[in-house]
């Protein structure tokens, strides 16, 4: 069989969910035993989103090989449990320094370089390059933004030619728009979806299957309508209902049979029914919780919902596993100060502090560990959460009142957390963090060893700035304890204080591995410790 490519655009409006329903199309088709990835193009000039404030693009996703990319990559490897690499998110940005670098090299000597042939042969060379490798089946390739905004264009275009370049039973087009509901006249509106669909065509691509978002059931009569102004098949509109979790999208879509339409379209035969079960039993779990905990997420951008979605994933699976509803409570860290933090954080069962970078919110991120720690609230480090667990420890048990991470103040006399060696080489901010997976050895006999099962794991990271080395001994003395180390470098990956019930941070993002069929071990545990801790406040 040849590999199979599904195109998936947005029209209307953006934030539809695009890359859940890629997810979750792409889920059936595994569960019906194909080998399946996504990849997302996205319409924007930035190299990758690793240089982007989450504010303006959420929560920037890293994968294995390092790749900082967009959070939809989150959501397929959650969905599908397989990894995905730099290879499965590039932007305009990407493909237009590799052009502009060929140029400037000769590869285009004599001609006038441009978008089409140029950039669109660019384009088309990455949205097939996954497929080239033999390892799938089916590429499904989520193309970002709305269909009619300028920076969409060249991908379209793309598209369009490429659905003439192969086989027509290796191509489908699948266009995701939003039905609104007006109150006022009681009804669903089309008309929004005709224009998308008009401005597509217009570009020459016709959508083999319309996915609607809509709040309400779409009649067979406005599929109908839908199907006949938009030029497809009767049966091929479905819609895609509001759902109570994005892990019910798949069983969702299921229902309207997009897996089938896509096979019989894509001429793939003989398949199995998509086998679900494993996500079903988790979804199970998740619907009927026998407990429900607080855990306070302190960050410094939780006023937008996606600027923590691993986190906030992990603990959606971490909840299933224990059955128990985890209720996060985002809490803005630079609101914190020494004599608010216990009421900020009375609600709190346990208490993660996030990653993140600069000097804003710090300090409420210290008021928050210390908190935890002297109340013997479980508590969650990660990352630059982490390295405010070292600073707090360091001026609150060990004294050192000038103890900082140079980050925030590069002259203190404590730099406990300071920049890493091959760090300080470096100027230019693209890219050139400590990034991607690496190995860590955890120690025996101690929290993480017990959370883990095993000696050796792998996680990912995303950062400059690491634990001090030279502070070690005198942190350990004070009951403070690197349990995790990176064996080649001596990185202190995690630490904890045996003392407390529940006290452990990482420099690494366990967050980014964690799945609904695979929970990730540290968020379990944490989750069970701040059950304990709310029974034990109860009793
Ligand atoms: N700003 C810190 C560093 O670069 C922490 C990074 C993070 O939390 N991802 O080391």
């Amino acid at each position: 069989m040849n590999t199979k490519y599904i195109f998936v655009t947005g029209g209307v409006a953006s934030s539809l969910g695009k890359g859940i329903i890629a997810a979750s199309l792409a889920k059936l088709l595994q569960a019906r035993g194909l080998r399946v990835t996504i990849q997302k193009f996205d319409p924007y000039l930035n190299i990758d989103p690793g240089t982007l404030n989450p504010y303006e693009h959420g929560e920037c996703y890293v994968t294995e090989d390092g790749a900082e990319t967009d959070l939809d990559l989150g959501h397929y490897e959650r969905f599908l449990g397989v990894y995905t690499s730099q290879a499965n998110n590039v932007t305009t940005g990407r493909i237009y320094n590799t052009v502009i670098t060929k140029e400037r090299e000769g590869a285009y000597l004599g001609k006038t370089v441009q978008i089409v042939p140029h950039i669109t042969d660019e384009i088309k060379r990455r949205m097939l390059l996954l497929g080239q490798t033999g390892d799938y089946d089916v590429i499904i390739t989520e193309v970002g933004g709305t269909v009619g905004d300028m920076e969409s264009q060249p991908f379209v275009e793309a598209m369009r030619q490429l659905q003439w370049e192969m086989p027509e039973e290796d191509f489908l087009s699948i266009h995701l728009t939003l039905i609104p509901y007006l109150k006022a006249a009681k009804e669903l509106k089309t008309k929004p979806t005709q224009h998308s669909v008009q401005e597509l065509q217009s570009q020459g691509v016709h959508p083999d299957i319309i996915v609607c978002r809509t709040e309400k059931e779409l009649t067979p009569e406005l599929r109908r309508k839908i199907a006949l102004f938009c030029n497809v098949k009767p049966g091929h509109v479905i819609q895609s209902m509001d759902a109570w979790s994005i892990y019910q999208v798949p069983f969702n879509m299921e229902a309207e049979h997009l897996d089938e339409m896509v096979v019989n379209k894509l001429e793939i035969p003989d398949l199995p029914v998509p086998d679900l079960s494993k996500l079903k039993s988790f979804l199970e779990k998740l619907a009927h919780p026998e407990s429900e905990v607080n855990i306070a997420l302190v960050g410094k951008y939780v006023e937008l919902q996606d600027a923590y979605k691993s986190i906030q994933e992990s603990f959606v699976h971490a909840g299933a596993a224990n059955c128990c509803k985890v209720n996060v409570i985002t809490v803005q860290a630079d609101h914190i100060t020494p004599e608010n933090v216990s009421e900020k954080l009375s609600r709190a069962d346990g208490i993660l502090v996030a990653p993140g970078f600069g000097a804003r919110g710090l300090e409420g991120k210290i008021c928050a560990v210390r908190h935890a720690r002297e109340n013997k609230i479980p508590f969650f480090g990660i990352c630059l959460g982490m390295q405010m667990a070292v600073v707090e420890f360091s001026r609150n048990v060990l004294g050192w009142a000038d103890a900082a991470s140079t980050e925030e103040k590069p002259d203190t006399k404590h730099p406990v957390i300071d920049l890493m060696e091959e760090q300080k080489k470096t100027t230019r901010k693209g890219g050139t963090m400590r990034l991607g997976a690496y190995p860590c050895k955890v120690q025996k006999g101690t929290l993480a060893s017990q959370i883990y099962g095993r000696q050796m794991i792998s996680e990912r990271h995303r950062h400059r700035y690491e634990l001090n080395n030279l502070y070690a001994d005198e942190l350990q003395a004070a009951g403070l304890h690197v349990s995790g180390i990176n064996p080649q470098s001596r990185l202190a990956e995690i630490v904890e204080i045996p003392e407390h019930p529940f006290f452990i941070a990482t420099q690494f993002h366990p967050e980014l591995k964690s799945t609904p069929e695979h929970p990730q071990p540290i968020f379990v545990h944490f989750v069970k410790a701040a059950l304990n801790h709310k029974s034990n406040k109860k009793s």
